[in-house]
């Protein structure tokens, strides 16, 4: 917690801010340089051009953003917390907690998770205390579910971040035009982060920064006009001296010695610089200040296929129940629950798909089950940020409880963490919003098989693959059957 605190003093990585569609964290540096505008020595390849090098420099911008900080910034709950809680532990966690949900999730969405989190764990400690399974249940449907391990991983280090928002500022400042996410680049920001934060307001300024990056300093389309240290920025002094250019040339005022486009780019370095745009990618007029900052072109993301089998029992009152099982703890969506599920190699027809499912199924289904009884539901797709996932989507329903059947422990020994659980349960359980989407389908498809004439508007609660039959309560029970009058006029037994 000391190291939070002091993080939080230094403004070097808690920044209290509330960008939108946060870049990944960055690495905090070990070594960092002081508020006072200093800046560790620059390598061969690195020019001048792209730091912060005066510090009367450094004094404006910070006096420039502040002034509209404090009179633009947004509502929001991690501001509200930040700004009333005394305790700095708790105001770093808060501001900590508030940054990682914002790492590629617009604010909207980010509000209602943040306030249940802050009501469950208000402090580090308590998150400390908290299990994976708890944090997973709380993350479901925010994506991106490492960063709700990794917070909970985290809780007894905590460093900083520079995110997204902040990045694009400071590469645009500073014409930063290599890859954003390089280690060499990422260290540079990282620099020029804390050389500027004001050692006064550090908070303050690293929330101003992303403020600004969310709300001015935008990716597609900048508000320059608007923007408070637009005097600061190489940028969008570059795309003036173009304008410029453009608009004598158009006026006939360009002397013959100035009729190609000036040399605008400062950089004395330019050509060796390891900041600068890369020759293979230079600036495009086009792109404006939006030519900063470059990352690396992204993979696209890989086509894979799984089939899925939404496998239902009778519970012990009598009502359905679906087992879902526990991914491994590492790796994609680590430690989620899902229904059984299996990977399928390319090329697979539907009978091959069928019986590698089945197979999959067969120790938890107890019984010996015909291909026949798989029904197919549908098909569901789901981008993860490196992998475009189609489920498979199947269902079968066991005709007895599979746990009495002979052989069942034996077999289970084999398979991960699984429960049986009802409707309302795996709402609530860890399961990721792919596996609410395969529920969905099922509902869907169990509703079309109602006719269309019936309604199809389910109520909560209401059990999907028993469409038509009774609705369940939200614990997942059966309510009594309504009486007929003949039974209802006759007298209970005993009575
Ligand atoms: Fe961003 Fe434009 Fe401000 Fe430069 S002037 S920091 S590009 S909004």
């Amino acid at each position: 917690m000391s190291k939070l605190r002091a993080a939080a003093r230094s403004g070097r990585g808690l920044q209290q801010g509330a960008g939108e569609g946060r870049k990944s964290p960055r690495r905090c540096r070990k070594n960092v340089s002081s508020h006072k505008g200093m800046l560790p020595p620059v390598s061969a390849q690195q020019s001048a051009y792209h730091l912060f090098s005066h510090p009367a420099e450094i004094e404006a911008f910070r006096k420039n953003l502040l002034a509209w900080y404090d009179k633009c910034k947004r509502d929001l709950p991690w501001r509200k917390l930040a700004a009333s809680e005394s305790d700095a532990n708790r105001r770093a966690y808060a501001v900590w907690v508030s940054e990682i949900m914002l790492q590629q999730t617009q604010v909207a969405t980010v509000i209602d998770y943040y306030n249940r989190w802050m009501q469950k764990w208000p402090t580090l400690q308590a998150l400390a205390k908290a299990s994976l399974e708890e944090v997973n249940e709380l993350w479901a449907g925010l994506g991106y579910y490492s960063r709700g391990k990794r917070l909970q991983e985290a809780a007894q280090k905590a460093t900083g971040v520079v995110d997204g928002n902040v990045i694009r500022v400071l590469c645009r400042v500073r014409c930063i035009g290599a890859d954003s996410s390089s280690p060499a680049v990422a260290d540079r920001l990282w620099d020029l982060a804390n050389a500027l934060v004001d050692p006064a307001r550090p908070g303050d300024f690293n929330q101003a920064m992303m403020e600004l990056g969310a709300t001015v300093c935008t990716p597609r389309a900048p508000l320059c006009m608007e923007c408070p240290v637009k005097q600061h920025c190489k940028a969008r002094c570059r795309v003036e001296k173009e304008l410029e250019f453009a608009s004598r040339r158009l006026l006939g005022k360009a002397a013959s010695s100035c009729s190609q486009a000036p040399d605008i780019e400062e950089c004395a370095a330019t050509g060796s610089c390891s900041l600068c745009l890369p020759a293979s990618e230079p600036w495009d007029s086009s792109l404006g200040v939006a030519n900063f900052p470059r990352r690396a072109a992204k993979k696209q993301p890989r086509a894979e296929r799984t089939a899925t089998c939404v496998l239902e029992r009778r519970g012990p009152r009598g009502q359905p129940e679906y087992l879902i099982v526990q991914r491994p703890s590492s790796g994609l969506l680590a430690g989620l629950w899902e229904f059984p599920s299996l990977a399928l190699g390319p090329g697979l027809k539907e009978k091959q798909q069928r019986e590698a499912l089945l197979a999959h199924v067969q120790a938890w289904a107890g019984e010996a089950v015909a291909r026949g009884r798989l029904r197919h539901v549908g098909e569901v797709s789901h981008v993860f940020s490196h992998i475009h996932q189609t489920y498979v989507v199947y269902s079968l329903l066991l005709g007895r409880d599979p746990e009495t059947a002979s052989g069942w422990r034996d077999e289970m020994l084999e398979r991960p963490a699984f429960r049986w659980v009802t409707q309302a349960e795996f709402q609530k359980s860890a399961v990721s919003t792919a596996m609410k989407k395969v529920w969905k389908v099922c509902e869907r498809q169990n509703c079309e098989g109602r006719g269309s004439g019936q309604g199809c508007k389910r109520k909560r609660g209401a059990d999907p693959s028993r469409a038509g039959q009774r609705k369940v309560e939200a614990d997942g029970s059966l309510p009594p059957r309504q009486l007929s009058l003949d039974a209802f006029l006759k007298a209970p037994a005993g009575e």
